[in-house]
């Protein structure tokens, strides 16, 4: 294998530079070429493709966001447009590529493996919902991003007697909720994947205002409803001097924490390791501090799990 190719795609994540950098330099230590693919796969069929160095991917490992861009392109999905992107992997001479992103990007490459072209995906999405893995790149940058908004809400929820309703992102996983909430001492965590009574949580308030404690955390996962929402719905349980916080898309950003560092540099030169090996249509994980990998076509039929013993402990230490 003398040249790969490499795409980041569907929603950014702190850390895929560093995933960049680790894919490029160790293909490079192993005598092989790497071509960065600009905008994903629109990028690809339209041949937005060039050459990546050393001095590219020099300074990169601590930039948040993706430098090779991210787009959707839903166009991908049919075989006209994935046989448009093979012309262009044969034009550049890629022989396979490294594709991080989630599991629609892993759909791309799944079938440009089919095609002939080995496609290794890494998981990049803040939301840590991508089965197979216990962490995905990106998502401990995004957890200590929302902890550090809520310390400091903490602090103004003191200070004025509040209940504040924190809203964390995670599309349909509890998972950053889970991590932030038990990290930032919530009182309650809500999240998808637990049913919850608010009446319940509203008696929860109530008696740990009559035990003197005269503010409260409540860190709700976006899966589960808009903070407004609930803090409306709150107020009608009693006057808790409810606010609500959307924290949104500062958890996209940001330098990627150091374990995203780590994390991004050993999956990267990992995937190339797999490319090495001929395997293609593979995504990789790390599951109990390993790197591993599972075919991406069983990963479509399984579901993320979020680590519910988050939950317990934290019922456990906040009732
Ligand atoms: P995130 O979960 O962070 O949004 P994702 O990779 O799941 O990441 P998607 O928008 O679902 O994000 O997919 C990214 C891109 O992958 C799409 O824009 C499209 O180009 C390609 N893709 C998605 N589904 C398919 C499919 N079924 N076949 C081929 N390509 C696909």
């Amino acid at each position: 294998m003398k040249r790969i190719g490499i795409l980041t795609s569907g929603g950014d994540a702190p850390g895929m530079n560093a995933a960049v950098r680790a894919v490029t330099l160790k293909a490079l230590h192993e005598g092989i070429e790497v071509y960065g693919i600009n905008y994903g796969y629109a990028g690809l069929v339209a041949g937005d493709i060039f050459q990546l160095d050393k001095d590219t991917v020099l300074d990169i490992i601590q930039r948040g966001g993706t430098f090779l861009y991210s787009a959707r392109y839903p166009e991908f999905a049919q075989e006209s447009a994935q046989l448009a992107g093979i012309k262009q992997l044969e034009k550049f001479g890629i022989e396979a590529l490294v594709v991080i992103g989630g599991d629609g990007s892993y759909h791309g490459g799944l079938r440009l493996t089919e095609h002939g072209y080995n496609a290794i995906g890494l998981p990049g999405t803040i939301d840590n919902d991508i089965p197979y893995t216990d962490f995905t790149i990106g998502f401990d940058t995004a957890v200590n991003t929302a902890l550090d908004a809520i310390d400091k809400i903490r602090d103004t929820a003191a200070s004025h007697e509040r209940t504040f309703i924190v809203e964390v992102m995670g599309r349909n996983a509890g998972d950053i909720a889970l991590w932030a909430g038990v990290a930032g001492g919530a009182e309650e965590i809500i999240i998808p994947e637990k049913k919850f009574d608010i009446a319940q949580v509203a008696a929860h308030i109530n008696t740990d205002r009559q035990a003197g404690r005269k503010h409260s955390v409540v860190i709700l996962a976006e899966g589960v409803m808009h903070a407004p929402e609930f803090a409306e719905e709150l107020s009608k349980f009693g006057d808790f001097h409810v606010r609500s916080t959307v924290l949104g898309h500062v958890q996209r950003g940001g330098a990627p924490s150091a374990r995203d560092r780590v994390l991004a540099s050993k999956m990267g030169a990992y995937a190339v390791e797999l490319l090495m090996q001929g395997k293609g249509g593979l995504a990789v994980g790390i599951e109990n501090n390993e790197l591993t990998y599972h075919k991406m076509d069983d990963l479509f039929d399984s579901k993320h799990k979020a680590d519910m013993s988050l939950y317990d402990l934290n019922s456990d230490l906040s009732h």
